[in-house]
């Protein structure tokens, strides 16, 4: 429901290779298998059937009665006693009651019997038996019912941690604190400098880096050092993993890598002899790259982290990494890459000299550097003629490489599906309204609903259309989005770096349009606005906290010392109650000028609401000839000046 911000949608992150874990349930699922358990099974009955009934015939049960009359007809030859268990074998064959036969017999002597049995016995000759009737248990069936469970424990202990050990999670037994480290193929580097685009500056700041693992003599012999520690700062998916590995790659040095999250959930202990065993093999393997991946994870400042428990493995490998990078020179040829897109959380221990002291700052990509990244990502993809990249690139600002691609894969997606052999402008037309809206769901709703929803848009729409400074509008549309039951996709004409404030009340009172409309035309608000009011709450607040776009609070920044769970404001209760009124006043006065310029415009609203309804979707030039009015002579972007913009 809300006017799609020009940002990006929250872009995806590089999926990593799968980790080789032995299937150990495989074996299970071939038909094989099953085959042999039953042959196995079939095998085992018959050999134990004849291993114990082998010649012998089978025992029947007869009563107690039959038995004394067997006796006293002087049948039987011997029996055997177990307490009141009786077994025995007779001359002529007995039957039982279902009528077998057979020269072995079972009975049971009632315990209440009375007779004398010893001395009938006595008379026909007949041959006594007795076993005890507790019989000493032998010792392996002590020791296993015993021991037996404790070695279950211990079997099925050695079973998981042989499998946490392969499956590289620091197993108990075996791999020990062993680094997980992958060891690129120095031979083969898979990704260069080719590979990556649109951070030029980037690149050549790391150049340099590669020239010094190819020849590190050359350097050495001019006196110069080199950094030990270079850290990759940049928001997530613009290539700060691909250009670690891009170094490796140019420079054809092993890379060892590493995620900082994987020694976190090491157990205690583990991850800081893991630091240790990663930085004696990439010592012995110099020239070489250690790569540390979100080095936030465990580097986070020590005095500002919650301290409640399990911290101590944190410090523990913060200080194992810190002693490593103290202990190693330069000239060995190592250096360790890291990357972090939360720079400011990290412990400055981290960041002094001789550590992490160069600091490479990875920006999303430009509109040049857009079409640079989608040529890369289309290398291989059947384009057709119309296709161009130049124009997908202006109509994507705020989306990083790690978007641009998923962008491409979405394109070709779609082309297969529809049968193209080659991939189409209007493919590329409905990836990116997917990345950036969303694809479409399946939704009933009432008329009244949809009705509702066409208002609401019409008023994010209008405004953005009446408001000066307010981004054009594209598209507006109510099929259901993703979340969203409408939207309205609002973008910048050019990548902004830097806000102006009628920018940002353009915004606000945009995102507030919605509401206004269906206050307008209902008299009542509905729940649909609750993304917009975020967006306003957001705004309005780094206005005044950030931006010091409130005259009353003055050109202060509070944004980083913002009381956080443990912390203490850095300002007092007056301060604190004139920012909260001062984000109120921000908002209700953007909020009165949606509900003003709306009524004044209100034919336009419902010519607009109406053309929805029936149209389900509108681009921005039906946009314009519905309401008849032409995007008012927009101020241009504000000079975008990298680095001053906001962070
Ligand atoms: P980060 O580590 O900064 O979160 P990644 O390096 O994991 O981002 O990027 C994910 C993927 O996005 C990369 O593997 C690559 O395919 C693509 N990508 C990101 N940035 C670029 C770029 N500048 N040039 C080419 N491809 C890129
Ligand atoms: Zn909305
Ligand atoms: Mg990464």
């Amino acid at each position: 429901m809300a006017p799609a911000p020009p940002q990006a949608p929250a872009p995806g992150t590089a999926p990593k290779p799968p980790e080789k874990r032995p299937d150990l349930l495989a074996p299970m699922r071939t038909l094989r298998f099953w085959v042999m358990l039953a042959i196995l099974l079939v095998a085992n009955i018959v050999i134990s059937n004849l291993a114990f009934s082998a010649g012998q015939p089978p025992t029947v049960t007869i009563s107690y009665n039959t038995f004394l009359d067997q006796v006293d007809a002087g049948n039987v030859v011997s029996i055997t006693s177990t307490g009141e268990a009786i077994t025995g074998t007779v001359k002529s064959p007995v039957k039982d009651s279902s009528g077998t036969s057979s020269t072995r017999f079972q009975t049971q002597r009632p315990t209440f019997a009375n007779d004398d049995l010893e001395t009938a016995l006595r008379q026909h000759s007949v041959t006594m038996n007795a076993k005890d009737p507790n019989p000493p248990v032998p010792l392996w069936v002590t020791l296993l019912s015993s021991f037996g469970p404790a070695l279950l424990f211990v079997l099925l202990f050695l079973y998981l941690s042989r499998r946490a050990a392969s499956a590289g999670a620091g197993g108990i037994l075996g791999s020990f604190g062993q680094s997980r480290a992958r060891l690129y193929n120095p031979e083969r580097p898979s990704v260069t400098f080719e590979d990556v685009a649109g951070i030029d500056e980037v690149k050549a700041e790391l150049q340099e880096v590669v020239d010094f693992l190819r020849e590190p003599q050359k350097y050495q012999r001019l006196g110069g050092t080199m950094p030990k520690g270079v850290l990759l700062v940049g928001p997530p998916g613009t290539g700060k993993t691909l250009l670690a590995r891009a170094v490796a790659g140019e420079a054809k040095v092993p890379f060892f890598s590493i995620a900082a999250s994987e020694f976190v959930e090491a157990i205690v202990g583990v991850g800081a002899s893991r630091v240790r065993d990663l930085f004696a093999k990439a010592r012995a393997a110099a020239p070489a790259i250690i790569f540390i991946d979100e080095l936030d994870a465990i580097g986070r400042s020590r005095a500002a982290a919650v301290r409640i428990g399990g911290n101590d493995e944190q410090e523990q490998t913060l200080n194992q990494i810190l002693t490593e990078m103290d202990g190693f020179d330069s000239r060995e040829g190592v250096i360790v890459l890291a990357a972090t897109n939360r720079p400011d959380v990290l412990d400055p221990a981290l960041l002094r000299p001789g550590r992490f002291d160069r600091r490479v700052t990875v920006q999303p990509p430009d509109r040049r550097g857009r079409a640079a990244i989608l040529r890369i990502h289309t290398r291989n993809v059947p384009l057709a003629p119309d296709v161009n990249l130049d124009d997908i690139a202006s109509q994507t600002p705020g989306l990083v490489g790690a978007d641009l691609r998923n962008l491409v894969n979405e394109a070709a997606l779609g082309a297969a599906r529809n049968g193209g052999a080659a991939v189409t402008m209007a493919d590329f037309a409905e990836a990116i309204e997917k990345t950036l809206l969303g694809s479409e769901r399946k939704l009933m709703l009432s008329e009244l609903d949809r009705e509702r929803i066409a208002y609401h848009e019409s008023g994010h729409a209008l405004l953005g259309l009446l408001v000066p400074g307010a981004d054009p509008v594209k598209k507006v549309t109510i099929v259901p989005r993703g979340q969203a039951l409408g939207v309205t996709l609002q973008s910048p004409v050019d990548d902004r770096f830097n806000y102006a404030e009628d920018y940002l009340r353009a915004r606000m009172v945009g995102a507030l349009g919605g509401r206004a409309a269906e206050r307008l035309i209902y008299g009542v608000v509905t729940t649909g606005a609750e993304n917009d009011l975020q967006q306003v709450t957001r705004i309005a607040h780094e206005m005044v906290v950030r931006w010091g776009m409130s005259p009353k609070v003055g050109p202060l920044n509070f944004a980083d010392g913002e009381a956080g769970m443990f912390q203490q404001r850095p300002y007092g209760e007056a301060t604190a109650s004139l920012i909260d009124a001062e984000i109120r006043r921000i908002a209700e006065e953007c909020q009165e000028e949606a509900e003003k310029l709306l009524a004044e415009h209100r034919p336009q609203l419902d010519a607009l609401a109406h053309s929805l309804l029936k149209n389900d979707s509108l681009d921005e030039a039906e946009i314009i000839e519905v309401t008849g009015i032409k995007p008012g002579a927009r101020e241009p972007a504000a000079p975008a000046l990298r680095g001053t913009g906001p962070r």
